[in-house]
């Protein structure tokens, strides 16, 4: 019985923040088998919440007025 020890490891992933290879199993974010940590997870997600309160900060008055009518 050998060579099962040789096998590629189900658990290793890519971090989709960073790029480094991880265990998903290791990983300290909420969404494991895409970031390798919570700081990878947050930076990204929060990248995004801040673009998309950026993006409405820079809708027109009027359109806002419209949207909660
Ligand atoms: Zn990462």
């Amino acid at each position: 019985m050998q060579g099962s020890s040789s096998r590629p490891s189900p658990t290793l992933r890519v971090c989709s923040h960073c790029g480094a290879p991880y265990r998903w199993e290791r990983s300290s974010a909420d969404l494991r088998l895409t970031f390798c940590s919570w700081s990878c997870e947050r930076h990204s997600l929060g990248t995004t919440l801040e673009a998309l309160l950026g993006a409405w900060s820079h809708v027109p008055a009027g359109w806002r007025y419209l949207l909660s009518a």
